[in-house]
């Protein structure tokens, strides 16, 4: 019965049974009443009868005899006459003596003078046969008014109850008939209702289970069809929504896979919400499948760092992960009650950052004690002076021109200092020129030639057998020469040999300085550019290095588009190698009104 179709039905049924039985005994309690009324008149009329015909102006002798001349037309109708006693003196059920003698309440009542009817009374007949009666007693009175007899009508209901019975079989099967056509009607009527409203369940289910893309037949005007097409309304908008909502999940989708920063989201418990790629390759994992504790232990970020924050906003951690230096930012989310929802971690790549950091300590830390040096020599010889050594004065010409050299020393490095500084705030200006190198290199050979000789150094160059022009600033070129060449110098002992030359290829002119010096080691060698950088860091002091030499030298030469490399094997000798581009260079540097 959970069925609203039976449900119908059923009450379809019951409201029909209901109707019919109160309306089919109201028709039958009605017909009792009107067949009860009409045998009354006829009892009366019967009983009026006898009273005229019978009785009046008649002795009692008589009574019997013309009592049964007058059953003429009351068929069924008993008649009687009985005396004030209430003997039955006359009837027209037996033709002598002894009659019925006659127990009835409407007789009491006549016998007081009153006519009265009596139904449903429950008496023998002459053939002692037990029936339900219907009886009416009329008082015959004489002319003072006495009681003088009664005229005792009655009739078998007997008839009257079949006729009933027959309308209430007709009434029943009425009712049958009614209930068989109300329970199809009701069935038919049901299934109106039932079917679109299983068609919307069905639809229903449907979209739960995601498909949004149906629509239903609107098959009526009534509730059920606007129903209906609210549903296919809903539908729509529906499917307009998650179409929305999709899209913008994709929009997020994209942002979030294509943004350098890693993001990753853990929920309540700390399961793992989302991750995007960049995360994924930040933390070096091909995919991200780690919950909150297991992401903390494994990049081991014990610093304070938990699922639930409390009232802190955000935590910021920075972790290794292999070569990597990663920055992470933790802040708990909410919902709009204010409770928290999970965690949010945003990843960024700060090696670059942290290695300019490191850089920029290392660098200052370099620079003071650079400094640090020569001014507690300046300081310990002019005290020393102070002292009275001045007095002395060979002594004092002696310490002043340490002070100086160490001056200088300070000069040389505020001055290399103030040149890289230029090229980092990208405040140079180069004068290029066209210069012809076979030439150019061999003034400046010329110049170094005693500084090799003194070392007994085999020092020469050899010069291309066709003119090489370059394109760049005379000064600077010449400065990236000398500090190579003086390198070479410096770096060799006795008795090597330095040799340069020039080669080319398709777009490089190469410029190389080749020593058979002490060579540098493998893992020094891609070190040498690097600010303040010495492989042996008390010879170069000693021969006035400052460490910063070959970095000028490394800015130079990319500020016109050249390069410069090394090649090196320790114990065996240097070749460092200056690279220039055979094409005019656009350079970013370049002072444009001095153009030649
Ligand atoms: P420095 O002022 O110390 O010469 P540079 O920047 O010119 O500084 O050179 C950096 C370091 O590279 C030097 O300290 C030296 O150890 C190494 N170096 C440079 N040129 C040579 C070379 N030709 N042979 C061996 N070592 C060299």
């Amino acid at each position: 019965m959970r069925s609203i179709k039976w449900k119908l039905i059923a009450m379809y049924l019951g409201l029909v049974l209901i109707v019919m039985i109160v309306s089919g005994t109201y028709i039958l309690l009605s017909l009792r009443n009107i067949e009860i009324d009409k045998s009354r008149q006829r009892l009366e009329i019967y009983a009026e009868k006898i009273q005229e015909q019978v009785i009046h102006g008649a002795t009692e002798e008589t009574f019997q005899e013309n009592l049964q001349k007058t059953v003429t037309n009351a068929m069924g109708i008993q008649g009687n006459i009985l005396n004030s006693r209430g003997d039955t003196i006359a009837t027209t059920t037996a033709l002598q003596p002894p009659y019925t003698q006659y127990t009835d309440q409407a007789i009491l009542f006549g016998m007081n003078g009153t006519a009265s009817f009596s139904s449903g009374k429950k008496n023998t007949d002459s053939f002692g046969l037990l029936k339900e009666w219907l009886s009416y007693a009329m008082p015959v009175k004489t002319d003072d008014g006495e009681v003088a007899y009664i005229v005792y009508t009655r009739l078998d209901a007997g008839d009257m109850q079949t006729s009933l019975n027959e309308t209430t079989k007709t009434i029943i099967m009425a009712v049958a008939i009614a209930l068989f056509l109300a329970a199809i009607m009701g069935y038919v009527f049901a299934q109106t209702l039932t079917v679109p409203i299983l068609a919307l369940t069905k639809g229903a289910k449907n979209m739960a289970s995601g498909e949004l893309k149906q629509s239903l037949e609107v098959r009526s005007n009534d509730e059920i069809g606007q129903l209906t097409s609210s549903f296919n309304h809903m539908a729509a908008e529906l499917r307009k929504n998650m179409s929305e909502i999709s899209k913008e999940k994709n929009r997020l989708e994209i942002i979030l896979h294509n943004m350098s920063d890693g993001v990753i989201s853990f929920a309540k418990e700390g399961e793992l919400m989302l991750a995007n790629t960049a995360a994924e390759d930040m933390l070096h994992l091909e995919k991200m499948d780690l919950d909150f504790s297991s992401f903390i232990k494994k990049f081991d970020i014990n610093t304070g760092v938990y699922l639930d924050m409390g009232d802190e906003p955000s935590k910021k951690v920075t972790f290794p992960v292999g070569k990597q230096f990663i920055h992470a930012n933790f802040s708990p989310h909410y919902n709009t009650k204010q409770e928290m929802e999970g965690v949010v971690v945003v990843l960024q790549d700060v090696t670059e950052q942290k290695k300019l950091d490191d850089m920029r300590k290392e660098f200052v830390a370099n620079v003071s004690h650079e400094l640090r040096t020569p001014l507690t020599t300046v300081k310990s010889y002019t005290e020393t002076l102070m002292e009275g050594a001045l007095d002395d004065r060979e002594t004092a010409i002696e310490f002043l021109s340490i002070i100086d050299s160490e001056a200088d020393r300070m000069a040389f490095l505020v001055r290399d200092l103030l040149q890289l500084s230029r090229f980092d705030n990208k405040q140079v200006h180069l004068q290029i020129t066209e210069m012809e190198m076979n030439s150019y290199l061999e003034t400046i050979v010329k110049q170094y030639k005693i500084h090799a000789e003194a070392k007994k150094q085999t020092f020469f160059f050899q010069p291309c057998d066709h003119p090489v022009v370059i394109f760049g600033d005379r000064d600077r070129v010449g400065q990236v020469v000398n500090n190579i060449i003086s390198n070479a110098i410096k770096y060799s002992l006795e008795q090597a040999e330095i040799k340069i030359y020039m080669t080319e290829d398709e777009s490089w002119y190469k410029i190389s300085v080749k020593d058979t010096g002490m060579g540098i080691s493998r893992e020094d060698l891609p070190r040498i550019f690097e600010r303040f950088y010495r492989v042996d860091k008390a010879r170069s002091r000693a021969m006035g290095g400052t460490g910063l030499g070959l970095a000028i030298a490394k800015e130079i030469m990319e500020s016109h588009k050249g390069r410069l490399t090394a090649e090196s094997e320790y114990g065996k000798g240097t070749t460092m190698t200056m690279w220039f581009p055979k094409k005019r260079p656009i350079l970013e540097y370049e002072q444009e009104d001095l153009l030649e």
